[in-house]
């Protein structure tokens, strides 16, 4: 006999990352790291990446601390927006938005995160494979 609810039990949800205040983003946030630094206001810093993979290559990080994506709530939901507003207008400002440019959030090691603060990368300048790698 099927037994009801355990076939489609969903997983249980991994908890939110607790945040680590001494990854390097949150270091250039406080300033003791330097960064090229192309936008600030209230919410989020913007700066060049330091081992750029592609012509034009900066981050957009907000300053509330969130480990990843997925640690965000909905009470961020404004700042997530407000981080791709400024992605898109930085792109501009730097020329780079009218020949197309790629938006990238790498959540968790298995995507490929290695600082864990949210960030949004901007690459621009070259031609984009797709699927990425
Ligand atoms: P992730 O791999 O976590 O998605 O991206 C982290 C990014 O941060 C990488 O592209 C890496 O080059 C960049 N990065 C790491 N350390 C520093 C740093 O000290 N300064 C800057 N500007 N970028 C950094």
């Amino acid at each position: 006999m099927r037994q009801r609810g355990l076939t489609f039990a969903p997983k249980l949800a991994a908890p939110a990352l607790t945040y680590d205040s001494s990854n390097v983003f949150a270091r250039i946030l406080r300033g003791e790291i330097p960064a090229q630094v192309l936008h600030e206001d209230e919410r989020c810093l913007v700066f060049r990446d330091a081992m750029p993979v592609a012509p034009t290559h900066f981050l957009v990080i907000p300053k509330h601390p969130v480990a990843r994506l997925i640690d965000a709530t909905p009470a961020d939901a404004a700042l997530l927006g407000h981080l791709l507003l400024v992605a898109g207008k930085v792109a501009k400002d730097l020329g780079v938005a009218d020949d197309g440019f790629r938006v990238v959030v790498n959540n968790g090691a298995g995507a490929g995160q290695t600082v864990f603060h949210l960030h949004v990368h901007v690459l621009a300048g070259r031609a984009m494979e797709w699927p990425p790698g």
